[in-house]
């Protein structure tokens, strides 16, 4: 069966690296118009330059884009329309973690996790709301993680980050629902990507090989499926949610966690 996204327009903030850039290879693969964003030029490049290799025929776009600043993601709505054309589906997922519990959490590090959690999203729906609207099968899907439901002490500012974020894409499904616009999210668990990636660097264990380490907080945490995910699990996920095979489903939350979450 396929997604029925072929010549649609889709726009994947954060694109060029972990889940972002799985997302966007399953989208082209399906045929659809691929426009994604990311702050740094050279990551955004040479994720331009692998998929120009796997999809030489792919159309595509790429720009760079801080989600935060509200000028970068009007301009970024404003070129995916003149060079892909209206987009059809939004994909919020730009965004990283804060590992940081309430002794070592600033004032200025909760308005920076608050402000990436909320306007990281709000920013984006409110310049390509006006395509969505105008598209016949419109969608918002957004990346958040089952903090937003099942916090923890050692990420305290995004737990409570995340579940404005759950907490707003509800309303904004119902606010829309009526207009043709449908709004879901993902709730991850732990999958292997940049962030993991980047903190694989930092480890303490510089004997431990990846396999290895990634299994170790698995089995530490207590996931039932024993491992990490795969950038590409929750792209499936966020693909068949933003596309009409979807279509009776809003301000619904899929679990992408391998079991982690505990909530009925
Ligand atoms: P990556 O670091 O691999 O990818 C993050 C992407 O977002 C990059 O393309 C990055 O590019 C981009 N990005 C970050 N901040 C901004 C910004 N302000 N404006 C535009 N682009 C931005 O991480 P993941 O693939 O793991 O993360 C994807 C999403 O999933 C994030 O929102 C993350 O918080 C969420 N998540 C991930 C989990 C995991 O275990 N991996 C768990 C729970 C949630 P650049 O830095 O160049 O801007």
């Amino acid at each position: 069966m396929s997604f029925m996204l072929q010549d649609r327009v889709v726009v994947v903030t954060g694109g060029s690296s972990g889940i972002g850039l799985e997302t966007v290879r399953l989208l082209l693969a399906e045929g659809a118009k691929v426009a994604w964003c990311g702050r740094d030029a050279d990551r955004l490049a040479a994720s331009e330059t692998a998929i120009k290799e796997a999809f030489p025929n792919g159309q595509f776009m790429t720009r760079i884009c801080d989600v935060l600043k509200a000028d970068d993601v009007e301009a970024f709505a404003a070129a995916v329309a003149s060079e892909l054309g209206n987009a059809d589906c939004l994909i919020n997922n730009a965004g990283q973690g804060r590992v940081s519990g309430f002794d070592n959490t600033s004032d200025e590090d909760w308005m920076a996790e608050t402000s990436l959690k909320l306007f990281g999203v709000i920013r984006p729906v409110r310049a390509f709301i006006n395509q969505l609207l105008a598209s016949d099968i419109g969608s918002i899907t957004n990346v958040n993680s089952l903090l937003a439901k099942q916090p923890e002490p050692h990420m305290m500012a995004t737990s409570a980050a995340r579940a404005a974020l759950l907490n707003f894409t509800h309303t904004l499904a119902h606010e829309y629902a009526a207009k043709g616009v449908r709004v879901n999210s993902i709730l991850l668990g732990m999958v292997e990507s940049g962030q993991w990636r980047r903190r694989y660097q930092e480890r303490s264990d510089t004997e431990a090989s990846w396999q290895q380490w990634t299994g170790a907080i698995a089995e530490k945490r207590g996931i039932p499926m024993g491992r990490l995910g795969r950038p590409e699990e929750p792209a499936r996920a966020l693909v068949f949610l933003a596309s009409p095979l979807a279509s009776y489903t809003t301000g619904a939350t899929l679990d992408v966690s391998g079991g982690f979450g505990k909530q009925l």
